[in-house]
């Protein structure tokens, strides 16, 4: 069964497609600058070389059209036929309260996905976009939808209701959501893999530390609390975006510097995090080396506050678990960081966390980076949403 996971953003289109014959990757791409100039697709196939094409993209319609052409092409395609593509796994940003698991798309689900929208303005309508030109396209192939909020929708109604007028929840349903939830379920079910545990058995914080970051306790296999929240900004620092901050800043802002909404949603989501406080870069890499081999202070300040903001949340989910046996690190930064793992972890041997610096020197590739006689096991998962997403529609297809 070969599967086609698509993920849509506002001009951009990634996609893989899977062979769950051995979850082989057949081919993966991305399609950028849709509906603007300078549309461009690039393909991967293992071994090739990169296939590019260089023409204009109005729409999404004209991406999808795009990739499936790239996908059967005799020369530097993968397929013979598109009737070879059993499924289409999407993945959507949010699915509110409606959606705990991964669903079939038919017409009720695309009504509430359009409903969801109000959550997730700028993420819900290109995933829509994306779904609708697929369908258009490949109208006889099942469509599954896999949300990034799913997961968590386990966790318990005190950890999600904020301590906001209770109509603010039961109205406008704020409350907290969490994201990259395909991500913590991939790592957290491949950590207990890797230790040969049952899942049911074990207390897992998951680090999805990438551009965008959010850490999560794992408890009996379930999502129990999530560092994001009623969006992405919630939570830790992150490349760009400030994470937990005093609410009244906010208003503190608008009301000194005359900001209007848009202005200070500029700030909190695109010049805050590491990249704010550094005034380096959002990217990890350039401010590891602005620190280490430049001296730069402020940046050096930035990676300070990010550890320690990725510690606390490690300290309080192993509070709201009675302990932690296993500590996933994942991502960008944690999957390639070994400095990050490190300084987050240092001080943590009250929770019984001791790190080899040997094995912890590894970059992408899964491995156990605890030392022997660590009590809690910290190990390094490279995830893999597409594969979590593609493993859901062959589930959902064959249901
Ligand atoms: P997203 O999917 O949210 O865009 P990624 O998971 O790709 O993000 O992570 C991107 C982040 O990972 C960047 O800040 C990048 O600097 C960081 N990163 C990637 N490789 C390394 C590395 N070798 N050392 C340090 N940071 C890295």
């Amino acid at each position: 069964m070969k599967i086609l996971v698509v993920n849509c953003g506002s001009s951009s289109l990634k996609y893989q497609l899977i062979d769950m014959e051995g979850e082989v990757v057949l081919a993966k791409g991305l399609v950028e600058r849709i509906g603007i100039e300078g549309s461009i697709l690039t393909q991967k196939v293992e071994g090739r070389e990169k296939y590019v094409i260089k023409q204009p993209m109005a729409s999404h319609k004209d991406a999808i059209k795009l990739v499936l052409e790239a996908l059967v092409d005799s020369q530097n395609g993968v397929i013979k036929d598109m009737s070879e593509i059993s499924a289409v796994g999407h993945r959507v940003v949010h699915g509110a309260e409606k959606y705990s698991n991964s669903v079939l798309i038919d017409e009720d689900v695309m009504k509430t996905l359009e409903e969801c929208s109000k959550l997730a303005p700028l993420h819900n309508p290109p995933n829509i976009i994306g779904i609708n030109a697929c369908k258009e396209l490949m109208p006889n192939t099942p469509m599954v939808g896999v949300f990034d909020t799913a997961f968590h929708q386990t966790i318990p109604e005190y950890a999600y209701i904020y301590p906001l007028p209770y109509e603010l929840y039961k109205k406008y349903g704020v409350r907290k959501y969490g994201f990259h939830g395909t991500s913590h379920r991939f790592v957290s079910s491949a950590a207990a893999d890797l230790l040969g545990k049952d899942i049911k058995e074990l207390k897992i914080i998951t680090c999805h530390l990438g551009n965008g970051a959010s850490i999560t306790a794992v408890k009996d296999g379930k999502s129990i609390e999530t560092s994001m929240g009623f969006t992405p900004l919630e939570g830790i620092a992150m490349g760009t975006r400030s994470g937990n901050i005093d609410p009244a800043i906010i208003t503190f802002l608008m009301k000194e510097l005359n900001l209007t909404i848009e202005e200070v949603d500029d700030i909190v989501n695109k010049k805050s995090g590491v990249y704010g406080i550094s005034g380096v870069s959002s990217d990890f890499r350039d401010i590891e080396d602005a620190a280490w081999k430049e001296g730069n202070k402020r940046a050096q300040l930035a990676l300070d506050v990010y550890y320690y903001k990725v510690k606390k949340f490690i300290g309080s989910y192993a509070a709201v678990m009675n302990g932690v046996d296993c500590i996933v690190f994942t991502a960008g930064l944690g999957e390639n960081s070994p400095e990050t793992r490190e300084y987050v972890c240092e001080g943590l041997d009250y929770l019984g966390v001791k790190i080899d610096k040997e094995k912890n020197k590894v970059r992408g590739k899964a491995v156990d980076i605890s030392s022997e006689d660590s009590k809690v096991r910290v190990l390094v998962i490279p995830t893999n949403e597409e594969l979590m997403i593609a493993r859901d529609v062959k589930e959902i297809v064959k249901g």
